[in-house]
């Protein structure tokens, strides 16, 4: 069984159509140079002008526009034309322009992965064109995160990981380029499922890994994704599996988390026909909103719970502690509480408390050995 907390998706040739403007492009430059060289020629020296120039400009249309000035300059010997010059920019303004064009199930099938999983779109290539792009699609809204990037490699896609608190292992790219969707991320150890586009861009074209390596995936249209996520998130479905296994997580997913929480809560509104639960936090900060202390506590039903106290060296002996008590017991109050509880270790704060009205209502020893656990609680 697999776990995956965010799922990537590239955007050109995986969402939307996207070399075919360029091939067009292509067809419609070799075809202007023809009466300089042949079609074939044209093509291999602008294949190689764009590989040269990738580290000046990057990836996107106007980096392909500046290449195909420069092929047209040199191939003709400095001869092409200003007219010419001009056919290319007018072709380069019309990709600009030209609509988003979906490929087949993509709205659904985006729409319906959003509802089981945080999303990320990366793309890379000029930042206005691709946000244009995205806002043009009509799906910008079932990404959580949309990354305009001037690389993919390992350690883009680690960077990203990182800032989104994401670990490879739980990390899947999808897209149609093996070189920038598939390759970096699988040598991160993370999953990436290839979804292959008609014609690929000479430059992305790279050796596939061997079916089976491990991380690697590959289906022939994105809305195979749900099925393929079904099957790897699936826990074992074989007649003999246990119907339930118990498993420990050091990490375990927020949303898993907060099933537990909600279904604890569904069951003690059932009983009490209460759901006034919340969480209580108090700060201290100094002008800089820099935390020096704290109270966390919860207010559940009619009682009061302080959980965590904690005033920073700087600010002890000036009371803090007790401001923060007496602000929770005030809020408490006001919000129907009757009573608080909260438990303090042997070497923390037992006559703190009991100076303020708590009361010692049992202890547990040996925690750590040498040292005692007090619970203690007070009528509000
Ligand atoms: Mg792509």
């Amino acid at each position: 069984m697999k776990r995956i907390d965010l799922i990537a998706l590239d955007a050109d040739d995986t969402l939307w159509h996207n070399e075919p403007y360029y091939t067009e492009a292509q067809a419609e430059f070799t075809q202007m140079l023809a009466r300089y060289h042949e079609p074939a020629w044209v093509q291999e020296r602008l294949d190689r002008t764009e590989a040269r120039n990738m580290a000046h400009y990057g990836y996107g249309i106007k980096a392909f526009a500046l290449s195909t000035i420069e092929t047209a300059v040199e191939l003709t010997e400095g001869r092409v034309t200003g007219e010419e010059i001009q056919r290319i920019l007018e072709r380069i303004k019309r990709m600009l322009a030209a609509p988003v064009e979906l490929l087949p199930q993509i709205a659904e099938t985006v729409a319906s992965l959003a509802e089981s999983y945080p999303l990320m779109l990366i793309t890379k290539g000029d930042l206005l064109d691709q946000q244009k792009k995205v806002a043009r699609s009509g799906l910008a809204e079932y990404f959580r995160h949309i990354e305009v990037v001037s690389e993919k490699d390992e350690d883009t896609y680690r960077d990203l990981l990182a800032r989104h608190s994401v670990l490879p292992e739980h990390f899947m790219m999808v897209g149609n380029s093996l070189r920038s969707d598939i390759l970096p991320v699988l040598a991160l150890g993370a999953m990436a499922v290839y979804v292959p586009y008609a014609t690929t861009w000479q430059y992305e074209a790279a050796q596939a890994p061997a079916p089976g390596a491990e991380g690697f995936h590959q289906i022939e249209q994105l809305s195979q994704l749900p099925h393929l996520l079904g099957r790897l998130t699936a826990c074992n479905d074989s007649p003999d599996a246990p119907a339930v296994t118990l498993v420990v997580e050091d990490d375990p997913r927020q949303a898993d988390v907060d099933v537990v929480l909600k279904g604890l809560r569904a069951f003690n509104l059932k009983k009490t026909g209460r759901s006034d639960q919340r969480a209580l936090t108090l700060f201290l900060r100094d002008h800089q909103g820099t935390v020096l202390g704290g109270l966390l506590g919860e207010i559940y039903w009619n009682t009061l719970a302080i959980n965590i106290l904690w005033v920073d060296e700087s600010l002890r002996g000036q009371d803090w502690g007790a401001s923060l008590v007496e602000k929770a017991e005030a809020i408490a109050r006001e919000s129907g509480c009757i009573q608080a509880h909260l438990d303090t270790m042997s070497f923390q704060a037992r006559p703190f408390y009991e100076k303020h009205g708590y009361v010692l209502f049992g202890q547990m020893d040996d925690v750590p050995v040498g040292h005692q656990r007090f619970y203690l609680h007070k009528k509000l």
